[in-house]
Order: C-alpha cells, then sequence, then structure tokens
C-alpha cells in the first residue's frame, strides 16, 4: 500500500510536500493511482512547506460561511483555532460570508493576517444555503478574493482546527477524503445515482468520496471547480431535482471528472463520534458537535 505506484498523468510539481516519506505510514495509501500524494502525519516535512510558501510570499485564502445561526454557533470557535493553527507565519485573508457581517466576532488577528466579512443573503432551506456558496466562491474567485490570494481553502463553519494545517496541504487542486467512507468500497459510496442529475456517477465511477467541508486550491482551478458545481447545481435546479448531498455530490463529480492533485487524509477532518482508528494519528480539524435542531430550520 505504501509505494507510489508509476504516475499514469504528469501532475505539476507543487514544491511544497518535498518527498514524501511513503515509507513512514506503509499501513495507509499514500498515493493514487493518477500519482497524487494523499498526505498523512508523518509524510511530510512541514518546514519544507513553510519554507517554500515564505519564499515565494504567498497570500493563503480561507473561506468560511456563517449564515443565520451558525454564526453564533460556529464562528468564533473556528477564527481563534484558525489563528492557532491555520497558515501560522504566511500571509492569510479570511473572507466571511455571512447574512450579519456586524455581528462576526472580533478575533485577534496575527500579523500578515486579515479577515473580510462580506454579505451574502439568508437561502431559506439549509441545503440552498449549502449550494449558493458555489457560485459565491465564484464570484469571489473572479475578484477580490482572486486578487489577492495564490490559494484558497474553502471550509466549513461547524469545525475547528486542533493541529497544523500548513503550507503542506497547498497544491493546484486539493480534495478531503471523508472520515466517514474512507474505507467503503466504491460501490457504497453515497454518490448521487440519479442519471437524470448532473452530478450523478455509475457505479463503475468515482476513486475516492471526497467532503465538501474541505477543498482548496490555487485560485484558476477553484473558479473552474466553483463554476462546474453551480452549473450541475443550476441545472438540476431546472429540471426540479437536488443531488443526494447537494453541493458535495457535484464536487465529488468534479473530482471524478478533473484529477485532485493532493488529497488530504483523514487526519485533516476528523469527527470524534467516529471510532478511534489507528491509521490517524494527528487531526488537524475536528468536526464542531452537530446540533442541527438549534442551527438548521
Ligand atoms: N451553512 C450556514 N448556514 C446554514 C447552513 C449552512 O452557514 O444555515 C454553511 C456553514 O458553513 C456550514 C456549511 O454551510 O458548515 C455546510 O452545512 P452543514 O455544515 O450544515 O452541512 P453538513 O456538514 O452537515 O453536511
Ligand atoms: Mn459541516
Amino acid at each position: 500500500m505504501g509505494t507510489c505506484p508509476t504516475a499514469i498523468m504528469p501532475l505539476p510539481r507543487d514544491n511544497f510536500t518535498g518527498v514524501l516519506h511513503h515509507w513512514a505510514r506503509p499501513e495507509v495509501l499514500t498515493c493514487t493511482s493518477w500519482g497524487a500524494p494523499i498526505i498523512w502525519d508523518g509524510t511530510f516535512d512541514p518546514h519544507i512547506a513553510q519554507q517554500e510558501a515564505r519564499r515565494r510570499n504567498l497570500t493563503i485564502g480561507l473561506t468560511v460561511f456563517a449564515v443565520g445561526r451558525y454564526l453564533e454557533k460556529y464562528l468564533e470557535h473556528f477564527l481563534v483555532s484558525a489563528e492557532q493553527h491555520f497558515m501560522v507565519g504566511q500571509n492569510v485573508v479570511y473572507y466571511v460570508f455571512t447574512d450579519r457581517p456586524e455581528a462576526v466576532p472580533y478575533v485577534a488577528l496575527g500579523q500578515g493576517r486579515l479577515l473580510r466579512a462580506k454579505p451574502v443573503q439568508r437561502e431559506r432551506r439549509w441545503q440552498d444555503v449549502s449550494m449558493a456558496r458555489m457560485p459565491t466562491l465564484h464570484e469571489a474567485l473572479g475578484g477580490q478574493l482572486g486578487q489577492e490570494a495564490d490559494f484558497v481553502f474553502c471550509l466549513d463553519v461547524d469545525q475547528y482546527f486542533t493541529g497544523n494545517f500548513g503550507p503542506e496541504v497547498l497544491a493546484d487542486l486539493v480534495a478531503q477524503l471523508h472520515a466517514w467512507h474512507y474505507r467503503w468500497p466504491r460501490w457504497l459510496l453515497p454518490y448521487e445515482r440519479d442519471k437524470r442529475s448532473a452530478a450523478a456517477l455509475s457505479l463503475s465511477e468515482g476513486d475516492f468520496y471526497y467532503h465538501a467541508a474541505v477543498f482548496g486550491g490555487s485560485v484558476a482551478a477553484l473558479l473552474k471547480l466553483t463554476a462546474h458545481c453551480a452549473t450541475g447545481q443550476q441545472l438540476d435546479h431546472k429540471r426540479g431535482i437536488e443531488a443526494l448531498w447537494h453541493d458535495e455530490s457535484h464536487l465529488n463529480k468534479f473530482f471524478w471528472l478533473n484529477k485532485p492533485t493532493k488529497l488530504l487524509s483523514p487526519e485533516f477532518c476528523w469527527a470524534e463520534e467516529i471510532i478511534w482508528r489507528r491509521e490517524i494519528h494527528h487531526p488537524r480539524l475536528l468536526w464542531a458537535p452537530k446540533e442541527y435542531t438549534l442551527v438548521r430550520n
């Protein structure tokens, strides 16, 4: 499992991971069939990535949506923990999309870090809030965010950082292995199966099941990703259908058609409710308790 098969597609070298220490984690898959690294704790040197990011004087965007009751419930913990663990020592710009910019909590930011609160409309259904992120992100990436950031990470707000989440995660197109599903056989993965949907994958399609709570990449790659997902959602809407897991279904379709150039192990977005697994050495982000009755309509 630990060795990297010959890449079948040449991947752009990102220089952030240095030489991956596949041998350090022989018990897990550290490379995809198309040659993209799957980074696990111990397989990369965080200092190499930090130096590379500093040398290039990068600015990294972090987008998060906090609409309706998600703002009070999750945003402060998310931001405070990000200040401790997300891209420490780098230039960071937070984009907080919310229906109440004036209610964004004050959080002391480190040097080289700033926060922009961006107003968005509040959709009635939580599914629509979740899906509306794709067109909103697309617009932002085509505007100020795309101009000031080199790489952008797009995260759910209902989670918090518990460990270093640094430039080792950077690459042109980054996907997160879903903590619930990374050990499941392909045919069981919860892809959209209705052929009428733009997000549909057949039983013989799909590489991994990716979590929409974390994705990232270069501005150019994310412009393409968000356009694909927003268009797919719109097509489905016109047909009066909605994919099983909303934006996540469309994201999975996109990653099937456009292979991510780096995958994050489930350590990068872990759920404490899952029974502890030996391969999970160092969780970087944890899902906050899901109190849907409190935050959803
Ligand atoms: N969200 C929000 N307000 C809502 C619904 C969703 O701000 O009413 C945002 C928030 O960032 C949240 C994300 O959309 O983390 C995805 O929704 P959720 O986390 O509820 O989906 P799940 O992770 O349970 O699939
Ligand atoms: Mn979530």
